[in-house]
């Protein structure tokens, strides 16, 4: 497995893949990796001739005060675990390198970025779909490999794909979970044992809102509010938002249908989770 820190690396390693005939399938995280982004890796293994893993810890998706500095790293554990999948290449490039001197292009993917996270992370969008795009210019893959646990993350990268003709199949792939039902993330770290037990209020929450869908419950508002009572019944948790939103667009609905996302971001001390769930 090579690993690689160079723009220019990066690209002629992709471009002599092709070049050999061999497809290219990126997987872009910011690496302290976990089963969630295995999943994606493993499925890129079994769809692509040639698997990039892109690590990087994008500084223009923070807010000021958000996690930048504190986000967890461990790239010699990140390697081990990507070259026991047989990645070919892992992409780990400094800050400096991706970002230059004198740097002024942002993507903008409007309507879809202001929205549920969006609302109380201003510019974490524009950070995201910038380095996307970049990532997709830097290694061309054939296809990138995204996880449904970051749905409006997701949604935005389609878009953005699409919008750009960029020559990439976005590839989604469901959301992995503890055993207990939270969603992994690399965030998760950051609880303590107390806050771990709790955080499970959200996929229960969750699936609250599936149960009572199945049930026939149409209302997005009494969904809605029984959601917000089961995740205040546990102290501690500060909700962002709870959510009724159409898939494709993430716009409010008021009635929810076959598909309807139902998404969640809270507070736990200082951690801010998210998880989503779509109805059926
Ligand atoms: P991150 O390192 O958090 O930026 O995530 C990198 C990629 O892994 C993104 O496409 C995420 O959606 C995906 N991902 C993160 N957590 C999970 C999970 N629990 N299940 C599936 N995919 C995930």
């Amino acid at each position: 497995m090579r690993v690689i820190k160079k723009v220019s690396e990066m690209r002629l390693f992709s471009r002599k893949a092709k070049a050999r005939g061999k497809s290219v399938g990126l997987v872009p995280t910011m690496g302290a990796l976990h089963e969630g982004h295995l999943s994606l890796v493993t499925e890129a293994r079994n769809r692509c001739k040639t698997v990039v893993v892109s690590i990087f810890v994008n500084p223009s998706q923070f807010g000021p005060a958000e996690d930048f500095k504190n986000y967890p790293r461990d790239l010699r554990r990140d390697n081990k675990l990507l070259s026991d999948l047989e990645v070919d290449a892992v992409f780990a490039p400094s800050a400096n390198e991706i970002y230059e001197e004198g740097f002024k292009t942002w993507i903008e993917v409007a309507k879809l970025s202001d929205v549920m996270c969006g609302r109380s992370r201003p510019g974490h969008f524009r950070g995201v779909a910038t380095i996307v795009a970049k990532l997709f210019n830097i290694v061309e893959p054939d296809m990138a490999f995204f996880g449904e646990k970051d749905y409006q993350q997701l949604a935005i990268i389609k878009q953005l794909t699409r919008d750009l003709n960029l020559p990439v199949d976005v590839i989604a792939l469901p959301t992995v979970r503890e055993y207990d039902g939270l969603a992994m993330s690399s965030r998760n770290t950051y609880l303590s044992p107390v806050e771990r037990k709790k955080a499970v209020v959200l996929y229960q929450a969750l699936c609250l809102a599936k149960e009572m869908f199945a049930g026939g419950e149409k209302d997005a508002r009494k969904i809605v509010s029984r959601m917000r009572s089961l995740i205040h019944s546990e102290p501690g948790l500060k909700i962002d938002y709870i959510c009724a939103v159409d898939q494709q667009t993430l716009q409010d609905v008021d009635r929810l249908k076959h598909g309807t996302l139902i998404a969640v971001a809270a507070y736990i001390g200082k951690v801010r989770l998210i998880d989503n769930m779509s109805v059926s």
